[in-house]
């Protein structure tokens, strides 16, 4: 059973695949929160700002097969869009709690790219295209390679320079998103500043915000 908090069709915000239209799938519940503001203090990640309790959101529900699942996704595609690889994000709360083989060769087999966004303290199935991880805190990392680390920054815990050395082909500091609007313009200038003086970083921001898309 794959329960889903919200399934919806927009622009990828972050990251090296930025403006790229895609199927973003949030699979419900996380491994380092519960998602209770009550439980914030006690959690292994506490910056969170998404909902990912149930499965009441946009197209949201819970899926008995990977068959049933990969038909609620290839169907937020658009049919005229004939010339483009179709593309679906799996994000959370954590995706690999939920994503597995037989849900990813599904998708395969309607023509998709499958991307995920995870905190990368768990193993990913076989047959990812698109493996971006997004550190959070000390919390250790099972996953040291893949297409693109993105770091939110500045991060207790979890220094950029701890993870320069890993696997990964692209990497991303996103400044934290945080009110009010002075503390939130100067993370966007440290990140900044630590890009130029690390050019093996680039700078994400978060164009949904920006844009004002979902
Ligand atoms: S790991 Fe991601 S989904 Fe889980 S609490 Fe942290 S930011 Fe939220």
């Amino acid at each position: 059973m794959y329960q889903v908090k919200e399934a919806f069709y927009t622009l990828q915000g972050e990251g090296a695949q930025a403006g790229r239209a895609s199927v973003f799938c949030r699979f419900s519940g996380c491994n380092l929160w519960s998602g209770r503001e009550a439980d914030r203090p006690m959690a292994k990640c506490t910056f969170c700002d998404t909902d990912f309790i149930g499965t009441n959101g946009i197209n949201g529900g819970k899926f008995v097969t990977a068959t049933a699942l990969a038909e609620h996704i290839a169907a937020l595609w658009p049919s005229q869009n004939d010339n483009a690889t179709p593309y679906v994000v799996f994000t959370g709360g954590e995706p690999l709690l939920q994503l597995d083989a037989a849900l990813i060769a599904t998708l395969h087999s309607h023509g998709f790219e499958v991307a995920v966004e995870t905190n990368g303290t768990l193993k990913p199935p076989p047959g990812i295209d698109w493996l971006c991880v997004s550190p959070k805190g000390s919390n250790p990392l099972a996953v040291t390679r893949g297409d693109e680390l993105k770091l939110v920054y500045p991060q207790s815990g979890a220094p950029p320079e701890q993870f320069s050395r890993l696997g990964f082909r692209h990497f991303f500091l996103q400044p934290m998103d945080l009110a009010p609007l002075d503390q939130a313009k100067s993370t966007v200038a440290e990140a900044t500043a630590y890009c130029m003086a690390n050019p093996q970083w680039r700078l994400s921001l978060q164009m949904h915000k920006l844009a004002g898309f979902d």
